[in-house]
């Protein structure tokens, strides 16, 4: 609890600031009095200064000193009592005069006044008993006057009226003590600003931001956040925003806090304070944080799981006919039928064989080359090469596949397009689309086209086949993406992606038109030269 004691202190501190500095002025002024009123009385110069430099010295030294600084308000007393001791001292040596009397009255009600507590008071009320006993005893003509009942009448006066006075300002003080240590165990930082400028902070707050309160009193409220977040929060204060939203802290070490802010306005003796409360988000952002990471491995592992299933089937449909076929051949041959081990035939199986080993090893590539692409362990090799050339002849490697589909190929090529760009992963981009075009043009006519544009070259395959629906054009670019079932239509969903890669990795775009039922027509632009 020590804490409240220091902080409780200040306002303490402030008022028995004031009152050394009121009562050293009050003494000053009374001299003056002294001197126009009583012209001649005995009023010795150096007894003066030395009781109105006794107020105005602890006042000063309560600047420097903590220890008079704690203890300010006894020190005040001490002034008080050292005031009435001089003023008794006065009295005695101006002989008993009645303006001193009233002087004395006057004096003792002030002070009186100015005591902060019932003790001060009672321990002050017998000392300016006592006074009154020696100055009466000294000065036997005081026992005929009124100076003795009426002394004692003014304190007891005063002991009745500050009474109540002071049983209201401990309430008072009590109440103030407790709202400020409920303002200071508010768990979030709370600052109090009028017009930017901070006017209080809880302990949360100085404890969060690692700053002492005379550290953050009267500065900017913008100066304890990260400078790129300074306009950001100008913004809302000039809007008067009362709205949480979030921003970054500067510590007094440096670091940086991300908090989340909520500001109100309250009006005070008509001044419009803005109060600000910030909570930490350390570990909101950590805990978000691992939440994504968590949602991405559980993605990633959901993904990889989804990749084993889609390879084995890819890989299993052309084992299972490459061992379809080789079973019917060994029973054949077991059945030592001579028609069906003529040359024809063995040349069908082995066709039926490559065609299966072929669609195999393109399934091995697509899979080895996407995470290839994935990890970035790839590398384009440019070099000078006639586009339309590589065009023909990725085509003619691909007839046997159209010809089995019964499909027609038109081509129309600009004969003389060099360009300058990796070929091998070109003819990858091209063969991709070509095989598409076989497994979903249904058989229908394919149109092949290079076009030179400027600096760039345009190439064009499109097929008449099932078409994609327009909300999944732009997605079947995308790792393991398709639109068709794999029960319909077996693939792996990664040929358009590694497409998009490597064409990206030659600085040029890909695009798909289509309609569904009507076809599809897949766009590649590449520039003429990848520099
Ligand atoms: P895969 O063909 O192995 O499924 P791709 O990445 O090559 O993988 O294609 C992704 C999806 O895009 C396909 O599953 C298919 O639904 C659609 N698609 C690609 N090309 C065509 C095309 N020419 N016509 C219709 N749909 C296509």
């Amino acid at each position: 609890m020590e804490h409240s004691t220091a902080k409780s202190a200040e306002p303490h501190l402030l008022r028995a600031r004031r009152l050394l500095y009121f009562g050293g002025t009050l003494y000053l002024l009374w001299w003056a009095i002294v001197e126009a009123v009583l012209p001649g009385s005995f009023n010795p110069l150096l007894s003066r200064l030395a009781v109105v430099a006794s107020f105005f010295a602890f006042f000063a030294a309560s600047f420097f000193s903590d220890w008079i600084a704690r203890n300010l308000l006894f020190c005040f007393y001490a002034c008080a009592w050292l005031a009435t001791l001089h003023y008794f001292y006065l009295f005695h040596f101006n002989g008993n005069d009645v303006n001193w009397v009233v002087g004395s009255y006057i004096t003792i009600m002030a002070l009186c006044a100015c005591l902060e507590s019932l003790e001060a008071l009672t321990w002050f009320g017998c000392f300016v008993t006592v006074c009154s006993l020696i100055l009466t005893y000294f000065n036997p003509s005081l026992g005929n006057t009124v100076f003795l009942p009426g002394m004692i009448t003014i304190l007891a006066f005063a002991y009745v009226g500050s009474h109540r006075r002071l049983k209201l300002m401990t309430a008072i003080n009590r109440q103030a003590l407790m709202l400020e240590d409920l303002f200071n165990s508010v768990f979030e930082g709370v600052v109090v600003s009028h017009q930017g400028t901070i006017v209080n902070a809880n302990r949360s707050f100085l404890a969060l931001l690692g700053y002492e309160k005379s550290e953050v009193l009267q500065r900017s409220i913008v100066d304890f956040v990260i400078p790129e977040e300074r306009e950001h929060v100008q913004e809302q204060l000039n809007k008067e925003q009362e709205r949480s939203y979030e921003t970054v802290c500067l510590r007094k070490d440096g670091s940086t806090l991300p908090v989340e802010v909520l500001g109100r306005h309250h009006f005070w003796e008509n001044k419009k304070l803005r109060i600000t409360a910030i909570r930490d988000l350390t570990d909101a952002k950590k805990s978000e944080r691992n939440r994504i990471m968590l949602e991405a491995s559980t993605e990633a592992l959901k993904l990889s799981d989804e990749f084993i299933m889609i390879a084995s089937h890819e890989l299993k449909t052309p084992l299972t006919t490459i061992q379809l076929q080789t079973d019917i051949a060994r029973h054949r041959i077991a059945s030592q039928d001579g028609s069906l081990l003529s040359f024809d035939a063995v040349a069908d199986l082995l066709t039926h064989l490559e065609r299966q080993t072929k669609q195999m090893i393109r399934a091995v590539e697509d899979m080895l080359y996407s995470s290839y692409l994935t990890l970035g362990t790839y590398r384009i090799v440019p070099e000078l090469f006639q586009l339309s050339d590589l065009m023909k002849s990725s085509v003619d490697s691909f007839q046997a596949d159209f010809e089995q589909a019964k499909i027609p190929v038109t081509l129309e090529l600009d004969s003389d397009v060099p360009i300058r760009a990796d070929p091998r992963r070109i003819e990858q981009v091209l063969l991709n689309l070509f095989s598409n075009a076989v497994k979903y043009g249904a058989g229908g006519p394919v149109r092949v086209s290079l076009r030179k544009n400027g600096d760039r070259v345009v190439i064009c395959v499109q097929d008449r086949g099932i078409g994609i629906a327009p909300e999944d054009q732009q997605r079947i670019f995308g790792r393991f993406e398709r639109a068709v079932s794999a029960r319909k239509i077996s693939g792996m969903g990664l040929g358009l992606f590694i497409c998009k890669r490597l064409v990206e990795a030659h600085h040029g775009t890909i695009e798909v038109s289509s309609h569904l039922g009507e076809g599809t027509q897949f766009t590649v632009t590449l520039p003429l030269s990848m520099s």
